[in-house]
Order: C-alpha cells, then sequence, then structure tokens
C-alpha cells in the first residue's frame, strides 16, 4: 500500500490522564493506517481507551506524543482554525447517542455540516434532503430528534455525518444503545454507504457480530492495538 492512499495515519500515539497522584496511560503507542474505503473495526474491554482514541485521531483531543496525518496533514501542527476546517471537510462523528440538536429538525440538523462548511442554504437544503432519503428519513425531515425513533435518530445521525462527503467516518459505539434488528439495519446502511461512497469507517463496538462483517478488526489491549481474529 502506497502512503498516497492512506487517509489516516497514527503513529506512537500516547495519551496519559492525571488524576491529583494518579496518572492512567490510556494511550502507550498506537500505530493505524487506513486506506480509503477501508472498514475497519475496534474491540476492547470497558475502559481500554477506544473513545480516547477516536477522540485523538478526530482532532478532538490531543495527544502528549506521537503523530495523526489525516489526508496527508499532520494534525497536531495545525492550529484550532486549521484543525476545525481540515476536521469539518474530511470526518464524520457517529456517537452512541445521536447528539443531534433537539431544537432542530431531521432536516435542519443534516444541513447544518453543510452550512457550517459555507454553502448556501438553498443546496444544503437540497443536499441534506437527498441524503435523508438515502437513509429511508425522506418522510421525517421535519421532525425534531424526540418525534423518531431510536433507530431513525441514529440514521439521521448517519446522515449528518456523511451529508459533506468525508472521507473517513468515526463511529464510537454507534448501535450500542440499539435493538438487535434496529443495529443489523443502521449498520447494513453503514456498509451500503461505505461500498457506495469508498468512505473509510473506523468503528468502535462489543458487538462481535458486527465486527466481523468489517474488513478487520483490532483490538485495544494495554494501551496497543492489536490484530484480532474472529
Ligand atoms: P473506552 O471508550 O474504551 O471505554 P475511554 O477512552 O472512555 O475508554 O477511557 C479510557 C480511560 O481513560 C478510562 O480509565 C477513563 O477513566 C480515562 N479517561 C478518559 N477520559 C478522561 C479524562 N478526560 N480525564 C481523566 N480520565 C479520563
Ligand atoms: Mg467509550
Amino acid at each position: 500500500m502506497n502512503d498516497q492512499s492512506l487517509v489516516l495515519e497514527a503513529n506512537g500515539l500516547v495519551r496519559t490522564f492525571s488524576q491529583g497522584d494518579l496518572r492512567v496511560e490510556v494511550l502507550q503507542g498506537v500505530d493505524l493506517r487506513v486506506a480509503a474505503g477501508e472498514r475497519i473495526a475496534i474491540v476492547g474491554a470497558s475502559g481500554s481507551g477506544k473513545s480516547t482514541l477516536l477522540h485523538c485521531l478526530g482532532g478532538l483531543d490531543r495527544p502528549d506524543s506521537g503523530q495523526v496525518i489525516l489526508n496527508g496533514q499532520d494534525l497536531l501542527t495545525l492550529n484550532e482554525r486549521e484543525k476545525g476546517r481540515l476536521r469539518n471537510r474530511n470526518l464524520g462523528f457517529v456517537y452512541q447517542f445521536h447528539h443531534l440538536l433537539p431544537e432542530f429538525t431531521a432536516l435542519e440538523n443534516v444541513a447544518m455540516p453543510l452550512l457550517i462548511g459555507g454553502l448556501a442554504v438553498n443546496e444544503a437544503r437540497q443536499r441534506a434532503i437527498g441524503m435523508l432519503t438515502q437513509v429511508g428519513l425522506e418522510r421525517r425531515i421535519g421532525h425534531k430528534p424526540n418525534e423518531l425513533s431510536g433507530g431513525e435518530r441514529q440514521r439521521a445521525a448517519l446522515a449528518r455525518a456523511m451529508v459533506h462527503h468525508p472521507t473517513c467516518v468515526l463511529a464510537d459505539e454507534p448501535t450500542g444503545n440499539l435493538d438487535r434488528k434496529t443495529a443489523e439495519q443502521v449498520y447494513e446502511l453503514m456498509l451500503q454507504l461505505n461500498t457506495e461512497r469508498r468512505i473509510s469507517f473506523i468503528i468502535v463496538t462489543h458487538d462481535v457480530e458486527l465486527a466481523r462483517r468489517m474488513d478487520r478488526t483490532l483490538t485495544l489491549v494495554d494501551g496497543r492495538l492489536e490484530n484480532y481474529e474472529l
């Protein structure tokens, strides 16, 4: 694999949290290479640092040392504004709880990243409708999050994460809050969007059945990523 095809790369990530005298060495040298369109599952015990890792990869948290390279740019050398712009263009985030803004409709929530990115209102609206249609929510565009079911909310969150055509989606237990059948549907949808658009996915999950459907699975053990044979 040549480096051109890498969308995201982490080298020697170290992240330590201190609370009083207690030091928790969460990441102790994480290396990761993600190719365009690749689907990676990350598993690991609760508290092993999976969320911390995703935050560092997404530029939402700063590692103590190491390197994160997103689309060829070293995140840690950028100022907040440049980092924000790079992140808005290239990444989508999905969380266990949808994090949709409660006072806005599905359409407004999905259009938000486009408006932040500077797209005109009409264009943003059309693209958001297209994306919501793709996730099967064309009849729910005017609904607010509390008027949607759990699965619908997560599909709206997925639409929001992907509407700007990121190169990589970082998902932290995106189906952890859903029943089996709904989790399956959301997962299917992610895989379908991955294939259609060649967007890379890094998904943290507890669900080994779902992890099995990815290209490869890594496990976070003692602060490092190892291959995990399913
Ligand atoms: P996981 O997502 O695998 O369950 P996390 O990344 O959330 O694990 O947390 C890993 C460890 O780091 C835990 O022991 C947690 O308490 C600690 N931790 C995470 N964030 C912070 C923080 N902001 N301050 C202090 N400790 C933290
Ligand atoms: Mg977590």
